[in-house]
């Protein structure tokens, strides 16, 4: 069993799509071990995407993750971070794959409903950025 963690971001909270987001993991076999509402500061979207702290989209993207509520998830499943990844399609929703969350409701290459981590070391360091031992069941 791997772990990985999921956010439904701002957009996705706005737009009222948590329950579907849920949904569509749960039916795919994709068990939620934790789940919470935050809302991050400037301060915490940054230490949260750290690792594009060059790119031109930093400033955009954390103004974009604190700009309202956001649901946090650690996902539980065999595979789960390729799994889940798949299930969320590709960052730019224009090249994501039909049937994806991304391809069915995102609006925006920035506002694209869902995050999911990369590799079982970006799960790690997510998964302990948001969740203490307690949390997690
Ligand atoms: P995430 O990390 O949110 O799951 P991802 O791994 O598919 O998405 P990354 O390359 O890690 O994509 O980018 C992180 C986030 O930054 C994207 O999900 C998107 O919200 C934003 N982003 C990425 N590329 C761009 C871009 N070219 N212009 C604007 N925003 C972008
Ligand atoms: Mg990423």
């Amino acid at each position: 069993m791997e772990r990985t963690l999921a956010i439904i971001k701002p957009d996705g909270v706005v737009r009222k799509l948590v329950g579907t987001v849920i949904q569509r993991l749960e039916q795919e076999g994709i068990r939620v071990a934790g789940m919470k509402m935050i809302r991050l500061t400037k301060v915490q979207a940054k230490g949260f995407y750290k690792v594009h702290q060059d790119k031109p989209f930093f400033d955009s993207v954390t103004d974009f993750m604190s700009s309202g509520p956001c649901v946090v998830m650690v996902l539980e499943g065999e595979d789960v971070i390729a799994h889940y990844r798949k299930i969320m399609g590709a960052t730019d929703f224009k090249k994501a794959a039909e049937g994806t969350i991304r391809r069915d409701f995102a609006t925006d290459i920035e506002k694209n409903v869902v995050h999911g981590s990369d590799s079982p070391e970006t799960a790690a360091f997510e998964i302990g950025y948001f969740f203490s031992a307690m949390e997690v069941g």
